[in-house]
């Protein structure tokens, strides 16, 4: 990354901290503002969307990430997360940040109570991620070519 640690954090916290404005979270009351930086340079953001079927509300962290790769980015380097009380990503969030980013991938928490910024690496808050096995070249030739 060109720029420093120190840039880069408080530039990704601010952008979480903004778009934590947009939550819609009107069911739980916990409104998370989430920013990927991915290897290209470009930062993505995201709020939590609750919705009246609890089960079909996502995660500001997932919106992120969906709205980096959406647009082409493929590969994410640190992620903001800012909420009241410093909550770290869900599991489902985790091993979503983990198809786009590695063990070595920076996760910052902030409360916005006591500004508390927690410092994180992916590969501790998720030890051992799923992956499939890497395909061989032409197996998704062989797979699509069945349908
Ligand atoms: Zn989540």
């Amino acid at each position: 990354m060109p720029a420093s640690h120190t840039v880069i954090r408080e530039t990704l916290l601010d952008h979480a901290r903004k778009a934590r404005r947009h939550a819609y979270a009107p069911y739980s009351g916990y409104s998370v503002g989430a920013a990927v930086w991915c290897e290209d340079g470009r930062i993505f953001t995201g709020a939590n969307v609750e919705n009246a079927s609890y089960g079909l509300t996502v995660c500001a962290e997932r919106v992120a990430v969906f709205r980096a790769v959406s647009e082409g980015a493929r590969r994410i380097a640190a992620v903001a997360v800012v909420t009241h009380d410093g909550g770290t990503p869900c599991g489902a969030c985790r091993q979503v940040l983990a198809e786009f980013g590695g063990e070595h991938t920076l996760i910052w928490c902030a409360a916005e109570e006591n500004g508390d910024v927690e410092e994180y690496l992916l590969g501790d808050l998720l030890p051992r991620a799923f992956y499939l096995p890497e395909r061989q070249a032409g197996e998704d030739e062989l797979i699509l070519g069945g349908m």
